[in-house]
């Protein structure tokens, strides 16, 4: 019997190579997005609470109505956009299906998508699992911004969408207000629906702010916009997310959404609908800054070369350049066997595997794992 090859990516993405390859060689684990440090007590009382209190059955389709009404809520007092919280708002089991349901909404076999790369992995295989064809144009290579030249040469008569991510996996270039005026300008003409995947929205740094496509009048009409709790409230494992869509476009995405899915986890819902209501909650991206910015004092220990602090998501980039030739892949497997540290070969993002001798350190880790990391990478020359 012949199984169809559904994407043309990897067999293995690499996240789950780079976790198994640091659990086989105890190495500490900066590949993989995902804090070590405890979530907030708070939330997990508030789960446990509503699982108590007889919160354990399914949930309505489109998601509990506390919690899509404490996201209007957190959208309005966060970013001053009105949000219609039962038309606009979906909750998905995290935001890696939240993007795939949303190519599934809008792609027919043979549409194009722009793909900006470096591009988070499962965007291509999402693209070809929908027959569509993935048009992949390069960021700028220092900044790893939109290169507007090139996206415009780029559109096609068959182009249905194009997928932004901002702050942006795995550079933690942000989007500004402008990008998206000067993509609205751009896509004017054509009808292109914009995947937005603001994942890492509350996490950026340097009193930079997010700039979010549903602040955009233009855009906001033809996008859905992808978000994710695991990053902000650091809870990876809960798989949580939602896609905020106006209602035309919610409604397509909904029609596949309950055959595909039907519905998220009851209890973590409830929890994180009591939890967005707290008044106080920690502010996760000061608390991250700090990280970022120890590890990249750390760093200076190092022989490797950070080009630029990140502005925003969980990941620094550093250059090997001026260490071994050996091509990024090679080289984070040696650096995990050898030194016992892990990280992201960013050719990863690449679907030809462009070798830029860059690796993704993520520090969303305990300072005690940073130092000893860098501890480990100091001893390398
Ligand atoms: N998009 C980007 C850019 C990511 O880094 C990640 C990883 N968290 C996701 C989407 C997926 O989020 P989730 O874990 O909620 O599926
Ligand atoms: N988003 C995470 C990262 O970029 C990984 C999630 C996953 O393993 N699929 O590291």
């Amino acid at each position: 019997m012949i199984l169809p090859h559904k994407h043309q990516a990897a067999e293995t993405t690499i996240f789950t190579v780079m976790s198994a390859l640091a659990a086989e060689h105890k190495a500490i684990n900066l590949s993989q997005g995902f804090p070590d440090f405890p979530i907030e007590e708070q939330l997990i009382e508030l789960v446990t609470k509503a699982m108590k209190e007889g919160a354990n059955q399914y949930a309505p389709m489109t998601g509990l109505p506390a919690l899509r009404q404490a996201i209007r809520q957190d959208f309005r007092h966060r970013y001053g956009l009105a949000i219609d919280a039962d038309t606009e708002i979906t909750i998905t089991p995290g935001a890696t299906y939240a993007i795939d349901l949303a190519f599934n909404t809008v792609l027919e076999p043979g549409d194009e998508v722009i793909v900006l790369e470096p591009a988070y992995d499962s965007y291509i295989p999402n693209i070809q699992m929908c027959g569509a064809h993935a048009v992949r144009v390069p960021l700028l290579t220092e900044s790893f911004l939109p290169d507007w030249g090139k996206i415009q040469a780029a559109i096609t008569q068959k182009t249905k969408a194009i997928i932004v991510n901002t702050p942006h996996n795995p550079s933690g270039a942000v989007w500004t207000s402008d990008d998206w005026n000067t993509l609205a300008t751009l896509l004017a003409p054509h009808d292109i629906f914009v995947l937005s995947d603001e994942v890492y929205e509350q996490l950026v740094y340097d009193g930079k702010r997010h700039a979010s496509v549903l602040d955009n009048p233009l855009l906001r009409e033809r996008a859905f916009a992808l978000f994710s709790f695991g990053k902000v409230f650091h809870c990876t494992g809960w798989k949580t997310g939602y896609c905020i869509a106006p209602p035309k476009l919610s409604a397509a995405f909904r029609k596949l959404h309950q055959f595909v899915a039907f519905s998220v986890n009851t209890p973590v819902q409830a929890g994180l609908a009591a939890y967005l209501q707290l008044p106080t909650r920690a502010p996760a991206a000061m608390l991250l800054q700090q990280k970022r910015d120890l590890f990249i004092d750390l760093m200076k220990a190092s022989p490797f070369t950070i080009k630029a602090a990140t502005s925003g998501s969980y990941f620094q980039l550093a250059s090997y350049a001026g260490l071994s030739s050996l091509s990024d892949k090679a080289f984070a497997q040696w650096l995990t066997k050898e030194y016992q540290v892990a990280t992201i070969p960013v050719s990863a993002f690449y679907a030809e595997g462009t070798d830029h001798k860059l690796l993704r350190f993520c520090f969303a880790k305990k300072d005690e794992t940073l130092r000893a990391a860098v501890a480990q990478l100091a001893k390398l020359h």
